[in-house]
């Protein structure tokens, strides 16, 4: 297959990636179809991407039939059984192995031959999810950054069995998708989260010994390490529930303690507050996804 016999992706998980994916790949001019649990999911999370484009249309910074054109691309359906005619399926949904293994058995059984299946995953063994599928040398790791439509990075994961054919393929996609590629081997956490996410970790920990407040530590990392984002407001951005997942990849993983997630990170997911997406992580949110306050105090 070239890049160019691409003319139908399938995207699983119609969340904040998923979403994102689905924007970018129909603004480039693929048909997209968006799969989530249910129907109504993935009506949602087109409802959310038809907000986005409003909001650069009302900007100025895009035009409106454009934007038409873009969401005529994307089709919501009720799940994978729809993928049969996708050239390219990738997989966003829930960081959970035992949901992706799920997913990548079914999708794998409805896609068609020659067709490839990659996963979002931020941590979870490609080479893992490959060997659930009957096409192992045409499943990939495609791992987008969020949000999606801004972040340029794409970082490709080769699990073991993964052919040159299809690296090459989906490096050729990213480009056309504007993306810059990075590629690396299938190991927790892959080349991105195996820096951050033990960066985010800790800023859990200084939180949580007390060293500072939420705002010490976020402006620390802004204006002295010039992140353009401080670790507790990324880490809200990401979703704790997500981040917490990557961090239990990497610990259970590696067998090694530095990589313990923080208590706190623990117990804000078990109250449910995952961050940006549910209004209330370190910090709270309005409906715009405006940071509003701190969401408790020690
Ligand atoms: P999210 O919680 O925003 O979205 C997950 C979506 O998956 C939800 O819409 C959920 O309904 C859907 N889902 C759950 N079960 C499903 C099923 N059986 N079939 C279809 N869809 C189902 O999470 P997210 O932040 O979009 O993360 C999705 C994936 O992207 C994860 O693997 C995550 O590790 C990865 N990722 C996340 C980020 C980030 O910053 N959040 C960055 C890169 C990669």
């Amino acid at each position: 297959m070239n890049v160019n016999d691409m003319k139908q992706i399938g995207v699983i998980g119609a969340g904040q990636m998923g979403g994102g994916i689905a924007q970018v790949a129909a603004t480039s001019g693929y048909d997209v179809l968006l799969v989530d649990a249910n129907r109504e999911r993935a009506e949602t999370g087109k409802g959310k991407i038809e907000r986005i484009l409003q909001k650069q249309v009302g900007k100025g910074k895009l035009e409106a039939q454009v934007a038409a054109e873009i969401l005529a691309r994307i089709m919501p359906v009720a799940g994978v059984d729809a993928l049969g005619h996708a050239e390219l399926v990738i997989e966003a949904a829930t960081e959970e192995q035992a949901l992706k293994i799920d997913l990548f058995r079914r999708a794998d059984a409805a896609m068609k031959p020659g067709a490839i299946l990659a996963s979002n995953t931020s941590s979870i063994s490609i080479t893992r999810l490959a060997g659930q599928t009957s096409r192992p040398t045409q499943v990939i790791g495609m791992h987008f950054m969020n949000p999606v439509p801004l972040m340029k990075l794409v970082e490709i994961v080769r699990g073991v069995q993964t052919s040159d054919e299809t690296t090459q393929l989906i490096s050729a996609l990213a480009l056309q998708l504007g993306k810059t590629v990075i590629t690396s081997k299938d190991q927790p956490g892959f080349v991105v989260n195996r820096m951050l996410v033990p960066f985010l970790n800790e800023a859990c920990f200084v939180l949580q010994e007390g060293l500072g407040s939420p705002e010490d530590i976020d402006l620390g990392a802004k204006l002295g390490l010039n992140h353009p984002m401080g670790p507790l407001e990324l880490a809200d951005l990401i979703g704790l529930d997500t981040l917490l997942s990557i961090a239990e990849v990497l610990h259970r993983e590696f067998g090694d303690d530095k990589y313990r997630p923080a208590t706190l990170l623990r117990n804000l997911v078990a109250a449910g507050w995952y961050g940006r997406k549910v209004g209330r992580g370190f910090y709270t949110y309005d409906d715009k996804g405006q940071k509003t306050g701190r969401a408790f105090e020690r």
